[in-house]
């Protein structure tokens, strides 16, 4: 057990404020033996990454967060058993005393978590706020979070989340075990516009089935009042997209989502 991060995509408008916070809490603060002050610059212990998915104009932008994933299985601990290590309640320190001089171990960690400070010559990263656990609080990313989109707590309060959660890194989350559990993480969307291009108006209400070419799985939907249609959170796959709508011939498109959203664009049908 011991503690744990969730995070929840769908919660997080990319205000930010968790990342400021967290320079708020450590910039210029000695918070030893957790950790010692962070730069002012270079460093985000947190860091908001912003995706821009799609092509114009069917756009959707999203907001993940990077943090030290308090690993339970740490590769940071195995590069540095003497330096780094987990305290009782499963937040990963690196020691600043021990460490110091250490540089190898910003490579130590595959998420890109652990950063040098070049004036005290040591590795440091995300301490979870010990210093406010310790003290009966919030890490001050989760205090702030104006759309409680980050939660953080012992793992036995969060079973439905853990058991719907995702890693941020799928093919690394066996060997590391992260610790920080990911929801409605983005994923795919297959989008387009059913026009009439005889009449130069969208057609609405024709009804749009998306077969994916590699499992066989068939998604259906609507145009709504725009003409348009969304698949949200599909595969990465091959697709043939049919669309039906009354008085017009049925017509299928392919389209793929392996390497990027998909906005398929305007499809016209022609009356049948
Ligand atoms: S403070 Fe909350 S809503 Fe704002 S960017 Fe951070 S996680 Fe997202
Ligand atoms: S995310 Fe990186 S720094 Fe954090 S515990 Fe895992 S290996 Fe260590």
């Amino acid at each position: 057990m011991g503690k744990v991060f969730v995070f929840d995509h769908a919660k997080c408008n990319g205000c930010r404020n968790c990342q400021i916070a967290c320079k708020d809490e450590h910039v210029d603060n000695d918070w030893s033996p957790w950790a010692k002050p962070q730069p002012d610059t270079g460093q985000f212990w947190n860091r908001i990454e912003e995706r821009v998915c799609g092509q114009v104009p069917k756009v959707k932008v999203s907001y993940v967060l990077h943090m030290c994933q308090h690993c339970g299985d740490a590769p940071c601990m195995a590069a540095a058993p003497d330096a780094v290590y987990r305290r009782d309640d499963g937040l990963v320190i690196v020691d600043p005393e021990k460490a110091k001089g250490r540089r190898e171990l910003v490579e130590a960690c595959p998420y890109g978590a652990i950063f040098w400070n070049e004036e005290l010559e040591i590795p440091q990263k995300c301490t979870g706020c010990a210093h406010l656990v310790d003290a009966g609080e919030m890490p001050h990313c989760v205090d702030v979070c104006p759309h409680e989109a980050i939660w953080f707590g012992e793992e036995g309060e969060f079973p439905a989340e853990i058991a719907a959660a995702e890693p941020l890194v799928p093919e690394r989350a066996a060997v590391d075990k992260p610790r920080v559990y990911y929801l409605n993480l983005p994923k795919r969307f297959l989008a387009g516009i059913v026009i009439d291009p005889e009449a130069d108006e969208v057609i609405t209400g024709a009804k749009v089935t998306a077969e994916n070419l590699d499992t066989g799985d068939v998604l259906t939907t609507e145009t709504d009042e725009f003409g348009d249609f969304w698949f949200l959170r599909v595969a990465e796959a091959s697709w043939r997209v049919y669309v039906e709508a009354d008085g017009y011939l049925t017509r299928a498109v392919d389209a793929s989502t392996v390497d990027e959203d998909r906005n398929i664009g305007p499809i016209g049908l022609y009356e049948s």
